[in-house]
């Protein structure tokens, strides 16, 4: 079987949700080498400064040293543009998510909130190639803004699209729905057919949530789906290790192509 790769993702790393995270990294962590992307918000719904805490960017760094990726993932997550205005508005905006910071944005603002972030990254050294939106979900003037800045790819759950044409490459995801017992239990079943529908695509995601972690059942479902993939050979990779990998063998094969 060809090569088959796998991206742990941790969603919405801010120091109000690390101490979720803490003991799933450190499992992990005991499994030997696992990278892992990390999809750091600035300031978590208004009240969580990630670059300001005592304690965060110093464990960000020593992952960084260790071969971990950091993302920029939305500024403060939350959606706080005015009130929707249209049915699809609203059932976007209110029933799908209340996450959706980038979804009500025109192209100033966006751009405005990409560079903020992206300057924290450059106040610390801090390697930044990917933006992911806060429920992946973009604006019109959110994808104008992105084509303009220096990264160099976005994610939506199923594809990773390379900056600044979104280039598609498909990637998908698995994800938990946390928030009720129904949806957990649904989201054992759902993320089991993925994962089996999914098994010859060269790149998996592993998308995961706080909430992931506050309940036993999706806590347990992430490391033992975890353990399985690197039991059945499939090998961890950062986003950004994978999509330069990849581009490298496009070169490599469109060159030999053209000597021929
Ligand atoms: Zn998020």
């Amino acid at each position: 079987m060809a090569e088959r790769e796998l991206a742990l993702v941790l969603h919405d790393i801010a120091p109000e949700t690390w101490e979720d995270y803490r003991p799933f990294v450190e499992a992990v962590d005991a499994l030997g080498s696992v990278p892992m992307t990390w999809l750091v918000v600035p300031d978590f719904h208004h009240c969580s400064a990630t670059f300001e805490d005592p304690e965060l960017p110093a464990l960000l760094e020593q992952r960084l040293a260790r071969g971990d990726e950091l993302t920029l993932h939305g500024y403060y997550h939350c959606d706080d543009a005015p009130p929707p205005r249209t049915p699809r508005e609203w059932f976007m905006r209110r029933i799908y998510t209340y996450e959706g910071e980038f979804y009500a944005l025109d192209q100033q603002q966006a751009r405005q909130r990409l560079e903020a972030g992206i300057e924290l990254f450059r106040q610390r050294n801090w390697p930044l190639h990917g933006f992911v939106a806060p429920a992946w979900l973009l604006s019109s003037g959110a994808r104008a803004a992105l084509r303009e800045l220096p990264l160099s790819y976005t994610s939506d759950p199923q594809h990773l699209y390379r900056l600044p044409d979104f280039t598609p490459i498909r990637a998908p995801s698995l994800v938990w729905s946390a928030r009720s017992r129904w949806r957990r239990g649904m989201s054992w079943a759902v993320n089991e057919t993925a994962r089996l529908r999914h098994r010859h695509q060269p790149l998996l995601r592993l998308g995961l949530h706080p909430v992931d972690m506050r309940h036993q059942l999706s806590r347990r479902y992430w490391l033992d789906t975890l353990k399985r993939l690197l039991d059945a050979g499939y090998t961890p990779t950062t986003k950004v290790d994978w999509l330069q990998r990849r581009g490298q063998r496009i070169n490599n094969a469109s060159a030999s192509h053209g000597h021929l």
